[in-house]
């Protein structure tokens, strides 16, 4: 096995994205040698087209354990990656996720019984998951239609059954996280390299020993696959198991209001708002300086085999700019149902998309491969890898450094008196079993 010039060890991390960054600067900081390998530029994936969205409101314990964590990490990130005083852009916005839940009896017609149900059912799990993150020590409350009106005059509260509210949730600066990630790396001793994709690798043992790459043979003790959507063809090349990850690729609008609906203070302070939730909702904004960014939820068929290129292309049903018979539109129409005035105040400006990294239960897969015992996987984050990716850096930590124990891994201070059991991430999970996640939007 190849030694590093530290003790630890040395591990390849294969993925320039935020998974990658966080994951390197992570083992950096406990000793180990570092090399991360990006096939493009780093910031060439998902990590660059998301929408940046953070939130602790989940339904499975351990990912609201896990971002509880990650929104403490990014309001502390400058500190915690050592940043120059001099160069702190904003890192996180904490403006709160709402989550509307409308009146069953309201969110569809007569006719439509179960989609009456859904919203009923919907509201129902809103308020055990409440009840459950609570417990886990979540700031996190519900909302009656009455409050919900008092703040936030422009939703049409007369509609909704209610609201859950987190106040601690919100937005990222997404490029900040793998660039100024990566630098702090670099700072530890990790080495970068750009334009060096994975081609394969030779094992031994069900051990990985070294990667063929573009740029040369790689050799290591650990191999961390932090590929995103690429991630299974990554683990087929290297000889490890088949990863469920399907790549579903998902839209983002921008409305330019034409006239103010409220004060510039009240708009930079909106939360991110879901507009109902259950079959066919889940229509969401937030602010993006003065545009409002909107995002939903399209019926996508997978696209494994997805070129760099294929990340931006908008077909023209999916373009705001190809009439008002396209989906943009038809998000907007989800929006105005619970926020006429939002919906209405502007035009849509700009579409954009990338790929989600879908798994069968919306939750992540992170832990050994089933066949190489020195592969690590760290993708699967069914479109929430930003918020995953500091907690995603602890839980890969501590697997390379044999820090596992009973199955769980304790949290940082000052979270450790809390652990997260990695059973619920595990790549081979039998999914027909797990847990499913009902909040992935
Ligand atoms: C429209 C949209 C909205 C989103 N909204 C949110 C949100 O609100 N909140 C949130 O947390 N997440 C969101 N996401 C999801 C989030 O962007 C991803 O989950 C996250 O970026 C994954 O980061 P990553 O580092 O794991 O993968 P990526 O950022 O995709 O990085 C993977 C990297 O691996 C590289 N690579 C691939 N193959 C190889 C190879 N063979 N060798 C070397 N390198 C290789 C790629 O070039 C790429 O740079 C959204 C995504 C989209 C598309």
């Amino acid at each position: 096995m190849a030694k590093g010039k530290r003790d630890a060890g040395r591990v390849v991390i294969s993925g320039g994205g935020a998974s990658g960054a966080l994951c390197a600067v992570a083992l950096a900081e406990r000793g180990f040698e570092v090399v991360a390998l990006e096939k493009a530029t780093i910031g060439n994936g998902s990590s660059g087209r998301s929408a940046a969205c953070i939130r602790a409101q989940w339904g499975v314990a351990e990912t609201v354990l896990g971002m509880r964590y990650s929104e403490w990490f990014y309001a502390h990130f400058h500190d915690l990656v050592q940043s120059s005083p001099a160069d702190r852009p904003w890192m996180i916005k904490q403006n709160g996720y709402l989550f509307l839940y409308e009146d069953p009896d309201l969110a569809a017609p007569p006719w439509q019984p179960s989609a009456r149900r859904a919203a009923a059912a919907a509201w129902e799990a809103a308020r055990e998951h409440v009840a459950m993150q609570q417990r886990l020590g979540l700031e996190v409350s519900l909302l009656s239609p009455a409050e919900v009106q008092r703040r936030w005059p422009h939703i049409l509260a007369e509609r909704l059954i209610g609201a859950t509210w987190g106040p601690h949730d919100g937005f990222l600066n997404h490029d900040l996280i793998y660039t100024r990630g990566f630098a702090r790396a670099q700072e530890l001793g990790a080495e970068v390299r750009q334009h060096a994709e994975v081609m394969g690798a030779e094992t031994r043992g069900g051990h990985i020993t070294r990667l063929h790459t573009t740029a040369g043979p790689v050799e290591g003790d650990w191999f961390i696959n932090a590929t995103g959507a690429w991630a299974p063809r990554v683990s087929r090349r290297l000889g490890g198991m088949d990863l469920p990850i399907a790549p579903l690729k998902r839209f983002l609008y921008y409305l330019k209001p034409h006239r103010p609906i409220m004060t510039p203070e009240a708009w930079a302070a909106l939360p991110m708002t879901i507009y109902g939730v259950g079959p066919g909702r889940g229509a969401h904004t937030r602010p993006d300086g003065a545009s409002l960014m909107i995002g939903w939820s399209h019926e996508a068929d997978p696209e494994p085999d997805f070129t760099d290129a294929d990340q931006d292309v908008i077909p023209p049903e999916f373009h705001h700019a190809h009439g008002l018979e396209n989906y943009g539109y038809a998000a907007l129409a989800e929006v105005e149902r619970l926020a006429t005035d939002l919906a209405n105040c502007g035009g849509l400006h700009a579409t954009t998309c990338g790929y989600y990294e879908m798994t069968p239960d919306g939750s992540p897969l992170i832990g050994a491969d089933a066949n190489l015992s020195n592969l690590v996987h760290a993708a699967g984050f069914s479109g929430h890898g930003l918020m995953h990716a500091p907690i995603t850096a602890v839980l890969v930590a501590a697997i390379v450094a044999g820090e596992v124990v009973d199955g769980k891994v304790k949290l940082p201070v000052p979270f450790d008196a809390h652990a997260i059991t990695l059973s619920a991430f595990d790549p081979a999970r039998d999914f027909g079993r797990s847990r499913k996640e009902a909040l992935v939007l």
